[in-house]
C-alpha cells in the first residue's frame, strides 16, 4: 500500500466563466488508483458561489483521473459538481449537459497569454514591443524571450506524462501568446483534458511568478486576441457526410448563432470583429480554408466529398469546453440525416 495525493479539481460557480478549484486528500491504494476506486468528496459551496452558507455542502464526483508527475504519488482527479444527494448535477455542471455522442471527436486549440506584472511576458514596462509579425512560430530571444519556452516545454511534458492527448504547441501571433492543441475521441474526454491542461499550466506558472491570461482580448490595438478553435466531427460526418448534409448543418449553425455565441466565452465582441482572422460576432459564415469565416471548411473536407471535420473559429480562450461541446452536439443533433 502507498499513500496517494489525490488532487480533486472542479469548476466553481462564478459567471460568466468558472474558475478552477482544487484540494488534496490522501488515500492508500495498492497501485495507481482507477477511476472506480476514487470516492466522492464534498466541499464548501458557499465559498465558490455554488451554495448558500446555511446549506453549503456540494459533492465532487470523480470523472477522469491522470497521473501527476510533479508530485510523489500524485493523482489529478477531474470532478463534476453534484447536489448534496450525490446524483443530481449542480446547475453549474456544464459537463452533465453534454448529450453523449461516443462517435464525436473534438480538437480544441487553446490560445493564451503568459503575463507578468500586468502585461504580456516580453512587453516593456512602458509602450509596446516591435509589432506583430516575427512572433508566430518564432525562434530566438527577440521573438520569444527567455523563460516562455521553458514554461511551455515543461507544461507539455507534465501533460504528456498525465496521458493528456496533446497534438502540438506553437508560439502565437502576439508577443507572449502561445497555443496548445488537444484532440479527443469523445467530447467529454477532450474537454476534461483541456481543463486539466489549463490547471497544470496555471499551477506550473505559480513558481515563475507568472499568470496565465485566458481573456480573449487582453491588449487593445493591433494585437491578436486569443481563441479556442473547436474542431469537431461525428461518425456521420466522417463516414457519410455529403454536400446536402453539410449545407443543412451550416443552416442549423446559422439559425442558432446567438446560442452558440452565448457559450463561446465572454467579451467575444472584442475579438470577433472581422479583423485578425475572425468573422464579426453577429454574422455567421463558412468558407473553404477561410480564416475570416465563422466556420472554416478544410480543403480535405471538400476533396473527400464533404466528409471529415469542421473548424468553428468563434469559441474564445476563456470559453468552457464542456459548454462549447454541449452546444455543438446539440445543434448537430437537430439536423436530419438524409
Ligand atoms: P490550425 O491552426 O490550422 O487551425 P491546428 O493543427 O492547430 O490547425 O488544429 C487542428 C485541430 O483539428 C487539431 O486539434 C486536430 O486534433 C483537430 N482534428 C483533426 N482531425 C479531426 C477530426 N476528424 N475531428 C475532430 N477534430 C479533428
Ligand atoms: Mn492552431
Ligand atoms: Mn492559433
Ligand atoms: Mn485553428
Amino acid at each position: 500500500m502507498a499513500k496517494y495525493k489525490l488532487e480533486y479539481i472542479w469548476l466553481d460557480g462564478y459567471t460568466p466563466v468558472p474558475n478552477l478549484r482544487s484540494k488534496t486528500q490522501i488515500k492508500s491504494f495498492d497501485g495507481f488508483p482507477a477511476l472506480e476506486q476514487l470516492p466522492m468528496w464534498g466541499f464548501d459551496g458557499s465559498s465558490t458561489q455554488q451554495a448558500e452558507g446555511r446549506s453549503s455542502d456540494c459533492m465532487l464526483k470523480p470523472v477522469a483521473v491522470f497521473p501527476d508527475s510533479t508530485r510523489k504519488n500524485g493523482v489529478l482527479v477531474m470532478c463534476e459538481v453534484m447536489m448534496p444527494d450525490g446524483t443530481t448535477p449542480h446547475p453549474s455542471n456544464g459537463r452533465a449537459t453534454i448529450l453523449d455522442d461516443p462517435g464525436a471527436w473534438f480538437g480544441f486549440e487553446q490560445e493564451y497569454f503568459l503575463y507578468q506584472e500586468g502585461r504580456p511576458l516580453g512587453f516593456p514596462a512602458d509602450g509596446y514591443p516591435a509589432p506583430q509579425g516575427p512572433y508566430y512560430t518564432g525562434v530566438g530571444y527577440k521573438a520569444v524571450g527567455d523563460i516562455a519556452r521553458q514554461i511551455v516545454e515543461e507544461h507539455l511534458d507534465i501533460c504528456l506524462d498525465a496521458g493528456i492527448n496533446h497534438e502540438g504547441i506553437n508560439a502565437e501571433v502576439a508577443k507572449g501568446q502561445w497555443e496548445f492543441q488537444i484532440f479527443g475521441k469523445g467530447s467529454k474526454r477532450c474537454a476534461d483534458e483541456i481543463w486539466v491542461a489549463r490547471y497544470i499550466l496555471m499551477r506550473l506558472c505559480e513558481k515563475y511568478g507568472i499568470d496565465v491570461e485566458f481573456h480573449c482580448k487582453p491588449i487593445k490595438g493591433d494585437w491578436n486576441g486569443s481563441g479556442m478553435h473547436c474542431n469537431f466531427s461525428t461518425d456521420y460526418m466522417r463516414e457519410t457526410g455529403g454536400k446536402a448534409y453539410f449545407e443543412a448543418l451550416m443552416e442549423e449553425f446559422s439559425k442558432h448563432c446567438e446560442e452558440h455565441i452565448a457559450v463561446y466565452g465572454p467579451d467575444n465582441h472584442l475579438r470577433l470583429t472581422g479583423l485578425h482572422e475572425t468573422q464579426s460576432i453577429d454574422k455567421f459564415s463558412y468558407g473553404l480554408a477561410d480564416r475570416g469565416a465563422s466556420v472554416r471548411v478544410p480543403h480535405s473536407f471538400v476533396q473527400n466529398d464533404y466528409k471529415g471535420y469542421l473548424e468553428d473559429r468563434r469559441p474564445n480562450s476563456q470559453g468552457d469546453p464542456y459548454q462549447i461541446a454541449s452546444r455543438v452536439l446539440k445543434t448537430i443533433s437537430l439536423v436530419a440525416k438524409p
